[in-house]
């Protein structure tokens, strides 16, 4: 086992040297806000402050476009912090144009192109991604901002996840030596990796217990934008089952098990450089709230619970 790095939190980075930075970039689908403030997620918690933020897109593709444009979740509530709320500075800055020099200290890292993975593979860096949910299977528009051989994809094959369990490979953690591999060849890169396990079923590749799994027949029919008009409605079942918090546990512990994966992966990361680390939630999820009239569950409506999401933003270093 490798040397587990030391941590800048956002006020001691180092703003200079950041294009320098390798990076770790990492989304955990439909992870909302308050998941992460419940679970047990220690890594996660060291590696920057826990903030919550409002993401731009309720459904992974429309969050991601705009993480790629450089618009990261943005934190609303005080204290603001550099990176995290673009009134301070922000991160990541896409381009087009020349830019000024009062630019240049709001945004330290100023890319060219027109989306940041394009921006770093200019600047020499190996672009490595792996994941995840269907939106990066092959031929996806997400899957467009990676160039041939650049991504990992281990997802079902399926345009929207079954609501069934799925299999230990098909997350991006149990991969990790080929991940390791590909990046110790190379001294800069920028590594995506996308974690579906808190995507629903909200399941870790170990099953889900039977009563939950009897109820995903029930919310096939009112999931995302799907509007059941049966009667029996989903306050009902709620009320019966207790669904909503049992649902929600289930996207903690499938988070503390991306916090487990995450703590393999910094043990075992090259030392090379200094990595810029960002992680954080695409979209949310509603487990049965009300929102526009009805309970809901899923994502894909800009709900409140589907708009806040985790946000964590520091830099790994070892001494
Ligand atoms: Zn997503």
């Amino acid at each position: 086992m490798g040397r587990y790095p030391d941590i800048r939190h956002v006020r001691e980075i180092k703003t200079e040297s950041l294009l320098e930075n390798n990076v770790l970039f990492i989304t955990m689908c439909s992870c909302r806000y308050d998941t992460a403030e419940n679970a047990n997620i220690p890594t996660i918690r060291k590696l920057g402050e826990l903030r919550k933020a409002y993401t731009h897109g309720d459904y992974t593709v429309s969050a991601h476009k705009s993480f790629f444009n450089g618009r990261l979740p943005v934190v609303m509530d005080d204290p603001k912090l550099p990176f995290y709320s673009e009134a301070v500075s922000q991160l990541w800055r896409i381009n087009s144009g020349r830019p000024h020099e009062a630019d240049k200290k709001r945004f330290p890292i100023i890319l060219k192109e027109n989306n940041i993975i394009e921006g770093y593979r200019k600047l020499g860096y190996k672009i490595v991604g792996i994941g995840g949910v269907s939106q990066f299977n092959h031929g996806s528009i997400l899957r467009s901002y990676f160039n041939k051989g650049e991504f990992s994809y281990y997802g079902t094959d399926m345009t929207e996840e079954p609501l069934e369990p799925r299999q230990k490979e098909q997350f991006p953690f149990n991969h990790l030596d080929n991940l390791l591999k590909t990046i110790h060849n190379y001294d800069r890169w920028f590594l995506f990796i996308n974690c579906s396990e808190t995507h629903y079923p909200y399941d870790i590749g170990d099953g889900l217990p039977d009563d939950v799994l009897r109820y995903f027949d029930d919310i096939k029919l009112k999931l995302n934008l799907r509007d059941n008009k049966d009667e029996k409605t989903n306050a009902e079942i709620n009320k019966e089952k207790n669904m909503d918090s049992k649902l929600h546990s289930l996207q903690a512990r499938a988070l503390e098990s991306i916090d487990r994966g995450i703590k393999k992966l910094l043990y075992n990361l090259p030392h090379n450089r200094e990595i810029l680390t960002v992680i954080c939630g695409d979209h949310g999820e509603n487990f049965g709230e009300i929102f526009a009239g009805k309970q809901r569950w899923g994502h894909l409506f800009p709900s409140k619970e589907v708009m806040e999401v985790p946000l964590v933003i520091g830099q790994m270093y070892w001494r």
